[in-house]
């Protein structure tokens, strides 16, 4: 089982966008695939239409008495399972620094998935936390949604900083400009300098456009509703140089 986690310690940055789209996008290329909503927000939950559950789960969770693969939830979609986020996830980090070896947790949790599907992804919240940390230890990818305003690139620096100190070689780190406005000088300049700065950068760009934003709308994912469109074609490319970088 592959393991894809999305995420940025900002929010607002297109994650959840990101998420459900290249969730979708792997389920319709045939692999069994997981959206973990991490986020107690329940975002993408919301626009996967998730029915609500009980908020009791994050401690059982976390402590090994119940295994995800019992949270999983249909969509309406073959090959993507949903595991809806609830409030009691906002105590994930609380229960995890409970346990032994706390930054292991989300690792050991996620394997009981492993026999039911082929690749996860992780929808997470903002922040930096011992949540993001179970998160970096158990991905095999990051994708990290960058728009391109002076400050972001700080935050890709203290990432990449964080995982060399903590030695995950293994760890891919896969950031892209999301909610680009090429009409901005300062978007161009700003992603000019990035790529410069960090080669690896993947090329797709995902653009600021309002068929994009109205997907929490329509509550699915775009390629399901607009399969033909502009924005179902650069999430394909998204999606498609992550799994080039992925092989
Ligand atoms: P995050 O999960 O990082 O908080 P979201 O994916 O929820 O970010 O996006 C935040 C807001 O921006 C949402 O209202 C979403 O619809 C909108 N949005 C996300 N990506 C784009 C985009 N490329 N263009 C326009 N609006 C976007
Ligand atoms: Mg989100």
């Amino acid at each position: 089982m592959e393991i894809i986690a999305v995420t940025n310690i900002k929010g607002g940055v297109g994650k959840t966008t990101t998420a459900v789209n290249l969730a979708y996008l792997s389920a319709v290329s045939g692999s069994r695939t997981v959206l973990w909503d991490l986020d107690p927000q329940a975002a993408a939950s919301y626009i996967l239409r998730a029915a609500a559950r009980e908020a009791t789960s994050a401690k059982k969770l976390v402590r090994g008495s119940q295994e995800l693969g019992e949270l999983l939830c249909l969509t309406d979609y073959p090959s993507l399972h949903l595991i809806a986020a609830d409030r009691s996830f906002r105590n994930l980090d609380v229960h995890m620094s409970q346990r032994k070896k706390p930054a292991e947790r989300l690792m050991k949790m996620s394997r009981s998935l492993r026999e039911l599907c082929d690749r996860l992804f992780l929808d997470c919240p903002p922040g930096m936390s011992l949540l993001s940390e179970n998160v970096l230890r158990a991905a095999d990818a990051v994708v990290v949604p960058i728009v391109p305003t002076p400050l972001s690139l700080r935050t890709l620096e203290q990432l990449h900083d964080f995982v060399d100190r903590e030695g995950w070689s293994d760890l891919r780190i896969l950031p892209f400009f999301s909610m680009v406005d090429r009409r901005k000088s300062l978007h161009q300049q700003i992603i000019a300098e990035a790529r410069a700065r960090f080669p690896g950068m993947l090329t797709s760009e995902i653009p600021y456009w309002s068929t994009i934003e109205r997907m929490a709308v329509r509550r699915a994912p775009i390629p399901a509703y607009a399969p033909a469109s502009a924005a179902t074609d650069v999430y394909r490319s998204l999606w498609q140089e992550i799994t080039r970088r992925l092989k």
